[in-house]
């Protein structure tokens, strides 16, 4: 737990590691390294977060696991004031810098580093440009081969089909 409140002047500063952390949404990122400057100044803090890892996720059309290497670094500020998020952007010197809002005085290191991971996590990922994704009939995985549903429903006469063939055959009787 960090103390927002009691930060030195100077700023905090960590470096550190972490093997695994789950994400919210079931996902996991591993081989974690960070490092964390916290910038207090007068009503905000200066946010600076440097970080890699590998996000184990999944092809988004067939499911195989899709290790993704992260890398980012990012600055905000973090503010105690909601109405400075209204204001939208924050100017420090020459650069805008977009705002988050705390709503407590502390904070959970490994919270908010889940929640920086997360935004930086693909939405989209394809183990292969070219996947073929999984058939919505049966799931087969079409990069394994392709399955008979296509065909089936081709050569398989309808309900329908088959109920008017035994209303023809009814007639002519
Ligand atoms: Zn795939
Ligand atoms: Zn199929």
């Amino acid at each position: 737990m960090i103390d927002l409140k009691t930060l030195p002047e100077e700023g905090w500063r960590k470096r550190d590691r972490c093997d695994r952390l789950r994400l919210t949404d079931g996902s996991t990122a591993e081989n974690i390294t960070y490092e964390l400057l916290l910038l207090p100044s007068k009503e905000d803090i200066y946010i600076d977060l440097k970080s890699q890892c590998t996000w184990l996720g999944a092809c988004s059309r067939c499911l195989t696991p899709v290790d993704v290497s992260l890398s980012f670094n990012i600055q905000f500020m973090g503010s105690f004031d909601p109405d400075l998020l209204e204001g939208g952007d924050h100017t420090v010197g020459k650069q805008d810098l977009d705002v988050i809002y705390f709503e407590s005085h502390e904070i959970e290191e490994q919270d908010f580093l889940r929640e920086q991971i997360e935004l930086q996590v693909p939405s989209c990922v394809l183990c292969d440009e070219k996947c073929q994704g999984l058939c919505p009939q049966c799931g087969k995985n079409w990069n394994k081969g392709s399955c008979h549903c296509q065909q089936e429903l081709i050569s398989e006469p309808s309900a329908l089909a088959l109920a008017l063939k035994k209303l023809k055959l009814d007639l002519n009787d």
